[in-house]
This record gives C-alpha cells, sequence and structure tokens, in this order.
C-alpha cells in the first residue's frame, strides 16, 4: 500500500561524508534524479530523509521488494463504499502534489517499473497514467531518488544501464572512522571511546569482506550495539545478537568473526 509521506520538520542528524548535500542540492535546483549507490546501513535513506527536510518538502519512501509494481508506486483503483475510486500511489502523489520520491533499493522491483521511470527521469518528467488516462508533469519541486546496493553479487539484479544513465549518481561508502564513531555517539548517546572501539571492531570485520562474507558490519548495526550497550547488555552479548549474529549463520564465519574481535578487547 503507499506509504505516508513524511512531512518536513527539523532535519534528522546526518554526518556527510563528502559533497553530497551539495550535490543533492544541485541536483534539486535542476531537477535532476539521483542514484544513491552504497552498501545496507550506510547513511543512505538517512540522507535523504535529511536533505528532504532541510529543502522543506514531504518525503515519500517505498521500500522495494520483488513483487513491487508499477501500479504499487503509481496508483490503482479500488473498491471504497460500493464505489470504484482512483487511489494514487507514491509515486502519483509525490508528482501531483510535489516532494521526493525515493525508491530504496530500486533493483528488487518488477521489471515494469523501470517504463514508469524512463519518461519521468528525462528532461519530459512526465507520468502517465494508463489506467486513469492522465499525463502529469512533475512540477519543480519533485524529485526522484533511488539507492541500490552493487554489493549483491546478483547479476539479474543489475540496473539497466539505459536506467542507471538516466541518474546522477553518488557512491556511499561506510564514514571513515572518527566521522563514524560520532554517527554512534550522537545516535546512541554512548562515550566517544566506546563508539571507537566498536569502529575498530567493524574494521577488522570489514578486512574479511570477500573472504567469508557477503556483506559486511554496517553502520546501522554498529548503532544497534552501542544502543544495547547503553541498555545495559553485557559487552559480549551485544556483539553477539547485533554484530556476530546479523552478518552470518554458518558457524566456522561467526568462530572467524569473534577471533577478529577478540584481538581488539
Ligand atoms: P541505508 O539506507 O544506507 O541502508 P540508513 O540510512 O537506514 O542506511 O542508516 C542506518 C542507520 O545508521 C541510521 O538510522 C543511523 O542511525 C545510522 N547512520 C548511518 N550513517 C549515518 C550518517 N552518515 N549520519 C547519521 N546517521 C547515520
Amino acid at each position: 500500500m503507499p506509504e505516508k509521506p513524511i512531512s518536513a520538520g527539523k532535519p534528522p542528524f546526518y554526518e556527510a561524508t563528502a559533497n553530497e548535500c551539495d550535490l543533492f542540492q544541485t541536483a534539486w535546483d535542476k531537477r535532476l534524479p539521483l542514484l544513491l549507490k552504497g552498501p545496507t546501513g550506510c547513511g543512505k535513506t538517512r540522507f535523504v530523509a535529511h536533505m528532504a527536510a532541510r529543502l522543506g518538502v514531504p518525503l515519500y519512501t517505498v521500500s522495494c521488494h520483488d513483487d513491487l509494481t508499477a501500479s504499487d508506486l503509481t496508483g490503482r483503483y479500488l473498491l471504497k463504499g460500493g464505489e470504484t475510486v482512483w487511489v494514487d500511489g507514491p509515486l502519483t502523489r509525490a508528482v501531483r502534489h510535489g516532494g521526493i520520491c525515493y525508491l530504496d533499493e530500486v533493483v528488487e522491483a518488477r521489471k515494469d517499473v523501470t517504463v514508469v521511470l524512463h519518461p519521468l527521469t528525462d528532461d519530459r518528467r512526465l507520468l502517465p497514467l494508463e489506467r486513469t488516462g492522465e499525463l502529469l508533469e512533475a512540477p519543480d519541486n519533485f524529485m526522484l531518488v533511488v539507492s541500490y546496493n552493487p554489493g549483491y553479487q546478483n547479476l539479474l539484479k543489475q540496473l539497466k544501464p539505459s536506467t542507471r544513465q538516466r541518474f546522477l549518481a553518488v557512491e556511499f561508502a561506510f564514514p571513515e572512522p572518527a566521522r563514524e564513531a560520532e554517527v554512534i555517539v550522537r545516535e546512541t548517546g554512548i562515550d566517544p571511546d566506546g563508539a571507537m572501539l566498536l569502529v575498530r571492531i567493524a574494521t577488522n570485520i570489514r578486512r574479511l569482506k570477500g573472504i567469508d562474507l557477503e556483506e559486511v558490519v554496517s553502520t546501522r548495526l554498529l548503532v544497534y550495539c552501542a544502543t544495547l550497550l547503553m541498555a545495559g547488555v553485557d559487552f559480549d552479548d551485544a556483539l553477539n545478537a547485533a554484530v556476530i549474529e546479523p552478518l552470518s549463520d554458518d558457524a566456522d564465519v561467526k568462530a572467524g568473526l569473534r577471533e577478529a574481535v577478540a584481538i581488539l578487547r
């Protein structure tokens, strides 16, 4: 079902890692769509929420999945009180009333979604609604932002060049250690030394990427870990629940992760 927009308010905390805020602002000014690439949990969603609030526009976030079709984005006829009424989807609402539409993990969506995105992402900025016969022209205060995680080794789930070349693209990585520690402190209230220890643990684990792990520990998981610590959970239990278990199901890999962590303790 269409998700409710998050209204603009005080921008949520976002620690910039490079010039991404300026680039977003320019893309907004010039009415260009933006593609955010990067691993899960590195701050892409937070970045979009932060920028939407700074720009003072509603944000429509859609987490894409493999059953998501174009009509989940554009809208559909629904039965209401015995009548059939058209209900706009989140993309249509953002185009009709202005706002940012953020399609998280866009490669997961069904292929018909790209058909809807193409006319919106060139200079026509049009959204054709076949079912209602409307052709909506996106207003100046509409922006499309999509994200995807190039780390997933799934060839079937790559963005086609004809789609990706319609977007400005920014690559996201985990913040450098001092910034990542700052994020953890700001998000959880943990002391800076505690945050830095978690970042050092993450750095060790991130070196294992590709050897044993498909995905490494994200900033999100470090925030979870610090949250557990701040709630009084024992250090090993917190690491286990927030870092080791979410990364792997394989007993040998988990033992390897514990070793990588133990060196630092
Ligand atoms: P993604 O969309 O890349 O999967 P999120 O934006 O949901 O990741 O980030 C997950 C969590 O990590 C956020 O809720 C926030 O607590 C924290 N986080 C990660 N990077 C940042 C950052 N640069 N600034 C502020 N918080 C961040």
